[in-house]
């Protein structure tokens, strides 16, 4: 099983640090398949199993309010072209990050919704009414919260990006 999968969110929601979460268990890194020209690789986890090509979403990392004026088409593009999308959130709703999930409704795969930095949420309610915000908004394959820094819920994610491959 292989597959490519986008980390998308806006600056500072920790994506960076779950993907380093993420490899941290890889056991090798093998050479692309070749259509991965076509993105730019952020990392390759590989397993006895199953190998996942995380790809970068060009554009929709630059500049601090990006998501407030349309993602490019090179964006879209590279979205269009991924197995699934892992969306990172993190406590601090952006109201911007309406603008993508409205990209996401064009897309037939599925896309995870992950709540980061769970560990600086008080409690088990506020972490509730945080998923509830966005629930309304998309039908998420799934919704995860984690703590990336922490590696906290991570296999849960993983195991169910896999499963989709
Ligand atoms: P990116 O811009 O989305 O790639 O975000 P980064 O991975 O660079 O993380 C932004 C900041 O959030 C850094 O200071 C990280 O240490 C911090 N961060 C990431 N994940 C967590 C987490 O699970 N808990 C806490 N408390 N901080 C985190
Ligand atoms: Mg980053």
């Amino acid at each position: 099983k292989s597959g490519f999968v986008a980390i998308v969110g806006r600056p500072n929601v920790g994506k960076s640090t779950l993907l380093n979460t993420l490899l941290k268990e890889k056991i090798a890194i093998t050479s692309p398949k070749p259509q991965t020209t076509r993105h730019r690789i952020s990392g390759i986890l590989t397993k006895d199993n199953y190998q996942i090509v995380f790809v970068d979403t060009p554009g929709m990392h630059k500049g601090k309010d990006l998501l407030n004026k349309r993602i490019d088409k090179v964006a879209v593009s590279t979205l269009k072209d991924v197995d699934s999308i892992i969306f990172v959130v993190d406590r601090k709703k952006g109201l911007a990050e309406e603008h993508v999930i409205n990209y996401f409704k064009g897309l037939n795969i599925p896309v995870y919704l992950v709540i980061n930095k769970i560990d600086l949420m008080k409690n088990k309610s506020e972490i509730d009414e945080f998923i509830i915000s966005y629930l309304g908004s998309y039908e998420f394959a799934g919704v995860y919260p984690i703590s990336a820094a922490n590696d906290e819920n991570i296999e849960f994610l993983l195991n169910d990006v896999v499963k989709s491959l």
